[in-house]
């Protein structure tokens, strides 16, 4: 999930004086800390706590082995619908970017004489043709947190706590999907924990999502969907970004992002295609 925005490791009461001041430098000096808004708001300064903080998902497929693939494939006349969680050159090459609270949306929305191909996550873009019935092409990409819970890790925590409903995101498998008692976008998740009669509830995302529950819907108790290997669920890559990363990035101002405005033009238009076609 998630590079859409970013969720900031460092819980406690440093972890929150350290936030008040970060989003009160972030307010001087007007800047942002997500990299979509650079395609969108040009004139914006754009600054990432830490460069090396990429997405496995994102990395899973490269700008230059899409365009490959487009080019090799031409007879297919492919409709590119691109999941948010990719790199900005993807953006580039689509038609129209979804999330996974809209890609039902999206999808239902493509032009019925195109094939369509959906990029990066095949374990989002089956969930989606499962509901809308419409047939796709999927990139094999995958979010390398998402397909650690299995099947056999997920039943393990039922036993455990047999009236817990799960509720799980699209990017896990078709495995996990199928156990879970609710499959949903991050948003609508936050909703259903909220919403569900249950004192307790399994959640089977990436990790950062529990701390955003237990501070919004207190009285509740979420436990964390385990994989085989741990019991985190933790983004190697979204716990580089710290607190300390940001304000530091934010009081030099840097490392900042640029993008080609060739590149960011192009991947303007399907985003903006997405703003319309959600309205
Ligand atoms: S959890 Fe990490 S690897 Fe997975 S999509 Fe989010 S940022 Fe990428």
């Amino acid at each position: 999930m998630v590079s859409a925005g970013i969720n900031f490791a460092g819980p406690g009461r440093v972890g929150i004086d350290l936030a008040e001041e970060l989003l009160e430098l972030k307010r001087e000096r007007n800047a942002v800390i997500l990299a979509q808004a650079k395609i969108i708001n040009p004139t914006k300064r754009v600054i990432l706590p830490d460069l090396d903080a990429g997405c496995s998902l994102s990395e899973s497929c490269p700008p230059e082995k899409l365009a490959e693939f487009l080019t090799q494939r031409a007879d297919k006349n492919y409709y590119v619908i691109a999941y948010i969680n990719c790199s900005a050159g993807v953006k580039a090459l689509a038609d129209v970017i979804c999330t996974s609270g809209n890609a039902d949306k999206i999808v239902r929305a493509a032009p019925a004489d195109r094939n369509i191909l959906f990029v990066p996550d095949q374990n989002l873009g089956a969930w989606v043709m499962e509901r809308t019935g419409r047939k796709m092409d999927l990139w094999q990409g995958t979010c390398y947190v998402h397909v650690e819970f299995t099947a056999r890790s997920i039943n393990k925590i039922r036993e455990q706590y047999p009236d817990a409903p799960v509720v799980a995101h699209p990017e896990c498998t078709y495995a996990v999907r199928m156990l879970a008692d609710e499959v949903c976008s991050t948003e609508k998740m936050v909703t259903f924990c909220r919403e569900s009669a249950a004192r307790e509830i399994i959640v089977v995302t990436e990790a950062g999502l529990l701390h955003r529950l237990r501070k919004e819907i207190p009285g509740k108790k979420f436990i964390p969907g385990p994989t085989d290997n741990c019991f985190c669920g933790e983004c190697r890559f979204m716990k580089m970004n710290t607190l300390e990363k940001a304000y530091e990035a934010l009081l030099k101002m840097e490392p900042e992002i640029t993008l080609p405005e060739s590149v960011r033009k192009r991947a303007e238009a399907p985003i903006l295609r997405m703003l319309e076609l959600s309205k």
